[in-house]
């Protein structure tokens, strides 16, 4: 008999996976975590070693896996733009191939399974603020299809092996998050304009700076998606969880800006192409389902994040 539940995350040694996985060993689980270190890093999960409820293993997702849990946590894969179009076809395989082997495993177990979904699902919204029941603006062909056309590809196979396997599914649609452990050159627009801003350099403004998102705090994130996987069998999502709080990127640099007391100017460059307008999730859902929503400030959870990068920047300049 397992006392502890046991849990896998895949892409666990990832910026959301490292957190995750420090949530559930607090909350009492035995935590396997598997990732094959392509933007993830040891040194996000390198504290959680020691604990002999922690176990990490090196294997890549596309390929099946035999082990034995209770609840599996699907976030394998790379989620800035910048990894994501490296090798896009490793990335639609990853979507594909990985949640097809993730939900085979959970097939023969029996266990719950959560997927990390992404607003990306919506594309270029036409709908503002997005609702779960928007089918999106996707383009099948441009750059960033290989991570859209994916994602959407596994929720596809979510509800499939719901209906034609009985399979308890979780979908999560998340919307931009942000906080330590975001990977330094992952080129996400919170970690750029952070390191640029402490380091003096140019703020890389892309267009005109108009387009709009909505950040969420890794804390609130993670909770959000525990509380997912604790809801009863019925509930399936998918299910948008992010902060409704939107910005212009042209107003997250300015304060941003403020908050690190920075003298770096402002330089244009070109948008890139199929950049989402305006990104806001509408959380009603989370909110009626799961009594969620976030609690961290953008300023608060920007405080934080500058800390960490300031932190990083030091241990560079003091081992170089
Ligand atoms: P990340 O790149 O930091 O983490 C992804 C992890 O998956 C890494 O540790 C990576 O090494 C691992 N991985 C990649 N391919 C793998 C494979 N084939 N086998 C095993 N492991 C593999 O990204 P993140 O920001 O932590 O995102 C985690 C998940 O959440 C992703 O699925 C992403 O699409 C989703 N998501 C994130 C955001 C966000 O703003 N951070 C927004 C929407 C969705
Ligand atoms: N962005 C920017 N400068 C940067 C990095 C990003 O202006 O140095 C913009 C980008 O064009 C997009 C927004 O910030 O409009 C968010 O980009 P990110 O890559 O963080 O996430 P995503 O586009 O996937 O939401």
């Amino acid at each position: 008999m397992h006392l502890q539940k046991r849990v896998l995350v895949t892409g666990g040694a990832g910026f959301l996976g490292s957190h995750l996985c420090e949530h559930l060993l607090n909350e009492g689980c035995d935590v396997l975590c598997v990732d094959n270190f392509y933007t993830g890093t040891k040194q996000n999960i390198v504290h959680l070693l020691e604990n002999p409820y922690f176990e990490l293993l090196r294997h890549d997702i596309t390929f099946p896996i035999y082990v034995e849990v209770d609840q599996i946590y699907n976030l394998a894969c790379p989620a800035s733009p910048i990894h994501y179009q490296n090798d896009p076809v490793q990335t639609t395989k990853v979507n594909v191939h990985g949640a097809i082997n993730m939900l085979g495993l959970a097939k023969r177990l029996g266990a719950r399974i959560l997927q990390a979904s992404t607003s990306e699902v919506y594309g270029d919204p036409t709908v503002h603020p997005q609702t779960e029941d928007y089918w999106g603006n996707v383009n099948c062909v441009g750059l960033r299809s290989c991570y859209d056309e994916g994602k959407r590809c596994a929720e596809t196979l979510f509800f499939d092996y719901y209906r034609q396997h009985n399979l308890k599914i979780k979908v999560a649609r998340i919307f931009n998050t942000y906080g330590p452990r975001m990977h330094p050159n992952d080129g996400r627009v919170v970690s750029n304009f952070i390191l640029q801003a402490l380091r003096g350099e140019s703020i890389t403004l892309y267009g005109k700076g108009d387009q709009t998102r909505s950040f969420c705090y890794v804390s609130d994130l993670v909770d959000g998606l525990v509380r997912l996987m604790n809801t009863g069998d019925e509930i399936t999502g998918p299910v948008n969880l992010g902060n409704p709080r939107e910005f212009s990127i042209l107003e997250l640099a300015q304060l941003i800006l403020d908050l690190t007391g920075s003298k770096s100017k402002i330089r244009y460059e070109p948008l890139p192409q199929d950049d989402p307008r305006q990104r806001r999730p509408d959380i009603t859902l989370a909110n009626q389902i799961l009594d969620w929503e976030p609690e961290i400030s953008t300023e608060e959870g920007l405080g934080r994040t500058i800390d960490y990068f300031k932190g990083l920047l030091s241990e560079v300049s003091s081992s170089g």
